[in-house]
């Protein structure tokens, strides 16, 4: 398979300082050494940024946008192909792989269709005299730094939106899951993205280059998808040159099932909640709140489509549940649930590490009381720890017992009860009688601790857009 591993600088592919292995963790083997950048790189791929700043800012939306299509349909056409670099860097299936390339694609797509159509606005003012012009204008060089959990998604979701607006890029993959994001970068040079406008950087010191770039005061906007507690250091490290941040944080999402939904729909829902991406997803259900009254059935009926998927290398034949990124990752996993269950919390399934070099953690359901410890973590892993109440109030005080707010699903078969638990929800998207509604089209983002601004939808455009006032006497 040809991979791309150098950086790609002004629209050069070029060596680095140094090289990181990229392990296949299904296997623990590397599949590849990727360049390394070291400080000169870094600040020639801001000096690339802001020299094509320049022209990309001016370049007519139409053109922006046709290279956005391109770059859509060489994704598309191409999808197998990029899934299985996804499935063997990240170690997710394939059918999860080529999920996340369309949906990834999709943001192309969507942002093509955006960069045409921003809005401005002309008022006349309250006093009559004057008129209000509203205009939106490039923010400037753009720096995105991605995670591994959906290595070509949180790309796109950021460059499709950036180019559109007219911004240039200087994009961070995460380590574990460079090759992925090379693969994009290609696909975006193919399309025709003029050299600069386009940057790749994966720092040999991510911490002190990352931090010395977000002062170069030719940086102007920094897009964080990623933890928590990374978000809140790179919040702090914005703040001396008061840069614009957008920040896709950590989540801890609640799946509350109410008494009177429908139980084989919830558990339906439930998988998808849970298990796309094998747990590893921001917006995977990470605390089921259940009613008392229909916990057994669920807790059955939920066990046992758990216990059904095959756990195997992404890339096998029919495999449902794949690695997780690295042991590191996994040993997170398993770490958290023998906390579970030392505090309390009963196996209903899984929970024991499978032995093998292989980044496996299979398939768990576990119930906790509320006090578990569990409920407070973010699992990131195939695990669902299920929780009862008794009476809607608590199950919404249980679901917004975090600091998170990214997401969160209600089952009930009554959709004023569910909007009106929606509603409560402290959360920036919630999914009623659905198990995923990740979707282009929509405003992605959370509130509290789980983030700033919003990606994807209307909105998305905006992150990477200066709203510029212009007042005229008449
Ligand atoms: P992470 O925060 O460890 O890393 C994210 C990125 O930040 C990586 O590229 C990493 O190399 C980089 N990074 C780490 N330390 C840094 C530093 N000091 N300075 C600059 N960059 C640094 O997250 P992860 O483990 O890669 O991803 C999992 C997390 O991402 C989860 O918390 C998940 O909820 C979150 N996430 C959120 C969304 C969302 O849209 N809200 C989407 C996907 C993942």
């Amino acid at each position: 398979m040809q991979l791309k591993t150098d950086l790609y600088i002004d629209g050069a592919w070029v060596k680095g300082d140094g090289t990181l292995p990229v392990t296949d963790p299904s296997t623990g083997s590397v599949i590849a050494e990727v360049a390394t950048a070291g400080e000169a790189h870094c600040d020639a791929a801001v000096t690339a940024a802001h020299n094509a700043f320049k022209t990309w800012s001016k370049t007519a939306p139409r053109v922006r946008s046709e290279i956005l299509r391109k770059a859509f349909e060489l994704m598309i056409a191409e999808a197998d192909h990029l899934a299985k670099i996804v499935s063997m860097e990240n170690g997710k299936v394939f059918s999860d792989a080529k999920g996340e390339i369309t949906y990834a694609a999709e943001f192309f797509r969507w942002f093509a269709e955006e960069a045409v159509r921003t809005p401005g606005d002309y008022r006349q003012a309250p006093s009559g005299d004057k008129r209000i012009l509203v205009t939106h204008q490039p923010i400037g060089v753009s720096l995105l730094i991605t995670p591994w959990n959906f290595p070509a998604a949180m790309a796109t979701r950021k460059i499709g939106p950036a180019l559109a607006a007219g911004c240039t890029v200087i994009l961070k993959p995460a380590s574990e899951t460079p090759l992925t994001a090379l693969a994009i970068i290609e696909i975006l040079e193919r399309a025709g993205v003029p050299k600069g406008v386009v940057n790749f950087i994966l720092p040999s010191k991510t911490g002190p280059m990352i931090s010395k770039m977000l002062h170069d005061p030719r940086v102007r906007n920094l897009s964080f998808t990623g933890s928590t507690e990374v978000g809140r250091t790179l919040l702090k490290e914005s703040a001396d040159n008061v840069l614009r941040t957008s920040m896709e944080l950590g989540g801890n999402a609640p799946f509350v099932v109410l008494d009177d939904a429908n139980i084989d729909d919830a558990v339906a829902g439930a998988m998808l909640a849970k298990m796309r991406n094998g747990g590893a997803a921001c917006t995977a259900a990470n605390r089921f709140i259940v009613a008392k009254s229909v916990a057994e059935e669920f807790t059955t009926k939920f066990a046992k489509a758990m216990g059904a998927l095959k756990l195997a290398p992404g890339l096998e034949d029919g495999a449902q549940l794949g690695a997780s990124v690295s042991i590191k990752e996994r040993n997170k996993i398993a770490d958290l649930v023998s906390a579970a269950v030392k505090a309390g919390g009963k196996l209903i399934l899984g929970g024991t590490t499978p032995e093998g070099a292989g980044a496996f953690y299979p398939a768990t359901v576990v119930t906790v009381d509320k006090a578990n410890p569990i409920l407070n973590n973010e699992v990131f892993g195939p695990v669902a720890p299920i929780v009862t109440f008794d009476g809607d109030a608590e199950a919404i005080e249980l679901a917004n017992s975090t600091e998170y707010g990214l997401i969160s699903y209600v089952y009930s078969s009554d959709l004023k009860r569910a909007i009106k638990t929606a509603e409560a929800i402290e959360s920036g998207m919630v999914a009623i009688n659905r198990g995923v509604i990740s979707d282009p089209a929509a405003p992605f983002g959370g509130v509290k601790q789980s983030g700033l601004g919003r990606e994807g939808g209307f909105a998305g455009i905006y992150e990477f857009l200066e709203t510029k006032y212009i007042g005229v006497e008449i």
